[in-house]
């Protein structure tokens, strides 16, 4: 399966990519952590990209594109692979239909007041890059116990701009899979396994 996973930053896309690519047995291609990585490694992408991500903007579509191309190409995704947060504008969602034909577009919907409180409380392990909503006074992750930090990208006011780009930019992919036939909406409010059942029983049914 060729999957595609849309909803607004904060609809815990990472944390249900990471899931759904367990289940089915998936590479899981996130355009955000290969960004983070080019950032630790400081390459030029990296530093140019930082800048961007930094003040909540888009990498530009040409780079994202050509990344993403390059990526599925390895071997890892010849079974298939679940796609995290690209594509996230019309001009990616062409260029991906133009080398990839994907099965399924699954949008995750959250209400925007429950997405800014998420954001509050999102912290992330460096390491492992697991995704924390943290309400209590532990903040080392639970698999290698290093401590965790914010993502410098979830700081209020650019959580207030990623969700404007993604209204402008990024929503209008979900007509754009739902003319083509192959769009599952799914309520995103709830437990992480609540969510994530109710993503399995659509893909299921995709597999059947
Ligand atoms: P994410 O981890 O998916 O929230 O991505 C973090 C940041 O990386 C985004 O806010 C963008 O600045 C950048 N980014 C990730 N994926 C893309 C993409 N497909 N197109 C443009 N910028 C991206």
């Amino acid at each position: 399966m060729k999957l595609v996973l849309l909803g607004p930053p904060g609809a815990g896309k990472g944390t249900q990519a990471e899931r759904i690519a367990e289940r089915y047995s998936l590479a899981h291609v996130s355009t955000g952590e290969m960004l983070r990585a080019e950032i630790a490694f400081k390459t030029p992408l990296g530093l140019k990209a930082k800048l961007l991500i930094d003040e909540g903007e888009l990498v530009p579509d040409e780079v994202i594109n050509e990344m993403v191309k390059n990526r599925i190409k390895r071997d890892d995704c010849i079974v298939g692979y679940m796609l995290d947060g690209y594509p996230r504008t019309l001009a990616q969602a062409e260029a991906l239909a133009s080398f990839a034909d994907i099965d399924r577009a699954i949008c995750i919907n959250v209400p925007a007041e429950l997405i800014v409180e998420r954001m509050a409380s999102r912290m992330v392990c460096p390491k492992c890059k697991l995704s924390y909503s943290i309400h209590g006074e532990d903040t080392h992750c639970v698999e290698c116990g290093t401590e965790l930090i914010f993502r410098e990208d979830d700081k209020p006011e650019t959580v207030r701009h990623r969700l404007a780009v993604y209204e402008e930019l990024t929503h209008p992919l979900v007509d754009f899979y739902r003319e083509r036939g192959i769009l599952s909406e799914i309520d995103g409010v709830g437990s992480v396994d609540e969510v994530a059942e109710r993503i399995f029983d659509t893909l299921d049914g995709v597999r059947e």
